[in-house]
Parts: C-alpha cells; sequence; structure tokens
C-alpha cells in the first residue's frame, strides 16, 4: 500500500510506492540538530519515491555522502538522502513525522545509541548500534 505526505504548509508532497513496515532512530549529532529532537527516518528506494514539485525543495549537503531537504517555505524536514556512489547511492530516509498516516510503523532499530541524549529513551526492544560499529559497517573496504 503506498504512503503519502508532505510539509506543514502543503508545497511539498510526496507518494511511497510500496510496503512501509518499519522505521529507524537516528541519535546522530546531525539529526539530532536538524530535526530538533530525533530523527525517525524511514528507507526508501529512490525508484519508490515521487515528489510532486522538487522545487518547493531546499537541498543541503550535510556531508560529503548525504544531503538534506526540507521545504523553502515552512522548514519542514523532509527527508536524508545517501549521495555517496555505493549499493546506497539515492536512497531516501523520509522522516516518519511527514506522513499523513504513521500509525502502524514499527520502531526497529537505533543508530548511533552512544549519541543519544541520556534524559530519554524509546520504550520497546529494538537493534542498537553505536557509532563506532556504524563507522566500522560503512568505512571503505580495502
Ligand atoms: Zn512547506
Ligand atoms: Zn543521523
Amino acid at each position: 500500500m503506498s504512503k503519502t505526505g508532505g510539509c506543514i504548509c502543503g508545497a511539498v508532497r510526496f507518494e511511497i510506492s510500496g510496503d512501509v513496515t518499519e522505521t529507524g532512530a537516528c541519535h546522530c549529532s546531525m539529526c539530532r540538530r536538524w530535526s530538533g529532537g530525533v530523527y525517525l527516518g524511514i528507507q526508501v528506494p529512490p525508484d519508490q519515491m515521487k515528489i510532486e514539485d522538487e522545487s518547493a525543495l531546499t537541498i543541503y549537503a550535510s556531508s560529503p555522502w548525504a544531503e538534506r531537504a526540507f521545504c523553502a517555505t515552512c522548514g519542514s524536514n523532509m527527508y536524508y538522502r545517501v549521495t555517496a556512489p555505493g549499493a546506497h547511492q539515492g536512497t531516501y530516509h523520509v522522516g516518519l513525522g511527514s506522513f499523513d498516516e504513521p500509525d502502524g510503523i514499527v520502531l526497529k532499530e537505533e543508530i548511533f545509541i552512544d549519541k543519544k541524549p541520556d534524559g530519554y529513551a524509546f520504550a520497546g526492544e529494538t537493534g542498537k548500534m553505536t557509532e563506532a560499529e556504524m563507522m566500522a559497517l560503512f568505512a571503505p573496504q580495502d
């Protein structure tokens, strides 16, 4: 079943084809600042993401390997996207909060868990990875 969503002001609207069943949380310092809290991202392959009016977005290259997009009018964060060449290039991580119907999507994993502010924690079982574990996973192999 497809999922729709958009920003506060409605200038950005998107539709994701294919099933959306799970989300992940990122506690890294960039996601923390960008989202103003904790970023809940849904991984979406490039061919399943349709954005109605891309010109409504401002796209910011937040690192050498990814960009982040937000509505140029209202500032709502829309997605994180991998730009680095490789298997993940073009993959979107669309914010759960921007979905029209965010129910029924399960929090499966938390990354950069060692960077999480100590004043809160998610309830329930999740897979957890530290910054060092993430870096080991994505570091170039030789
Ligand atoms: Zn907007
Ligand atoms: Zn992050």
